[in-house]
């Protein structure tokens, strides 16, 4: 894929099929990542939590969450994938899971899109963009949000069983993520979507719908071209850096909550923790995207491990060991990138890693 020349992606520090040669980017922005999280844990320890267990519990998850990461580098095949280490899994708390989330939702989707858009190349794909009115009351501008979605998705649903129609039933496919906002005029609760059209939309058209659903003067709703054809691959059938865009803007959803400033960041959380915040139908339906922050690892390669740990604010490498294709351990144990044998082929992943921060 083309993921690797663009900057949009550096949000999620590296999606998981770069090689080595942004390695040392994607470790880099994973430092960044954990740096943000413990300036977090740091204000978070200064609240009260008494009565809290949530709280307490959230800290204590937060303060070990991304302490280590082991990579696998498929040397053979130029691939490094997380393939191993201990997070929170508050994505909407902690910057780090936020970033792993988002990566592995682009990461899925993107390939979705790209077998979709292989079957079905006349479908126009389109950046649509919906908002509801700033109010001060978090609780009642999401569920406010999230009714006027489901009525809209419904309307949708009905048009295709010929009940009633919509603008919308051009879509037959959509992914979207919800989030949230707050530069001081209140909380704005708004969606990101990617939809995929058989015909275009009339823009003022589903505005009027939307305004007829949300009755508060939401009538904020952006559609956006995001090209055709040769738009949207290049020559050699990548995706291009607008439609990469487009699709990182819709899974920063989570990474936008570390933008948030610390305390409405907490709020944020205690109101949509548990809620879900990425839906998708039609040609979208059914991604899989499985739980936590690891990477799809790769079978039948040799490879070699590398541990990073964190200390003085970025992650370091701490050891390497060698394993053959079948996962088993090669030569005598976990070596210092010093020790490691030299003269045999295989690509570096990037930059000379300060060992000396090696912490045993
Ligand atoms: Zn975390």
């Amino acid at each position: 894929m083309a993921q690797k020349e663009n900057p949009q992606l550096d949000s999620f520090a590296g999606p998981s099929s770069q090689g080595s040669s942004r390695f040392p980017d994607r470790i880099s922005n994973l430092g960044d990542r954990r740096k943000d999280t413990r300036k977090f844990l740091h204000w978070l320890r200064h609240q009260d939590t008494t009565n809290r267990p949530d709280l307490a519990k959230a800290q204590a998850k937060l303060s070990s969450c991304g302490d280590w990461l082991a990579f696998n580098h498929y040397y053979t095949v130029d691939q490094i994938r997380l393939s191993a280490c201990h997070t929170c899994d508050m994505p909407l708390l902690c910057s780090f899971c936020g970033s792993r989330r988002g990566s592995k939702y682009l990461q899925k989707y993107l390939e979705r899109f790209k077998i979709v858009m292989a079957q079905k190349p006349h479908l126009k794909p389109v950046m649509l963009t919906l908002t509801t009115k700033n109010g001060e009351d978090l609780e009642e501008r999401f569920t406010h949000f999230m009714k006027s979605l489901r009525k809209l998705l419904k309307k949708r649903r009905n048009a295709k069983k010929g009940v009633s129609r919509t603008e919308l039933e051009k879509a037959v496919g959509g992914v979207y993520s919800v989030e949230t906002t707050n530069k001081g005029k209140g909380w704005h609760v708004h969606m990101h979507a990617i939809v995929l059209l058989d015909d275009w939309i009339d823009r003022e058209e589903l505005s009027r719908e939307w305004q007829a659903i949300t009755r508060d003067g939401s009538k904020i709703l952006d559609v956006r071209r995001l090209g055709k054809g040769s738009e949207i691959f290049d020559q050699e059938g990548n995706i291009t850096p607008k439609l990469l865009e487009a699709f990182a803007e819709v899974f920063k959803y989570a990474v936008k909550f570390s933008d948030l400033d610390h305390s409405d960041r907490l709020h944020a959380w205690e109101t949509m923790r548990g809620k879900r915040l990425v839906g998708s139908w039609g040609e979208f339906w059914g991604v899989e995207v499985p739980p936590g922050s690891l990477d799809d690892l790769l079978e039948d390669l040799p490879y070699m491990q590398l541990i990073y740990r964190f200390k003085r604010n970025a992650y370091n490498l701490a050891s390497i060991r060698d394993f053959d294709d079948q996962g088993n351990p090669v030569g005598d144990g976990a070596r210092t990138w010093e020790e490691r044998p030299t003269g045999r082929t295989r690509t570096t992943p990037g930059h000379r890693p300060a060992i000396s921060d090696h912490e045993e």
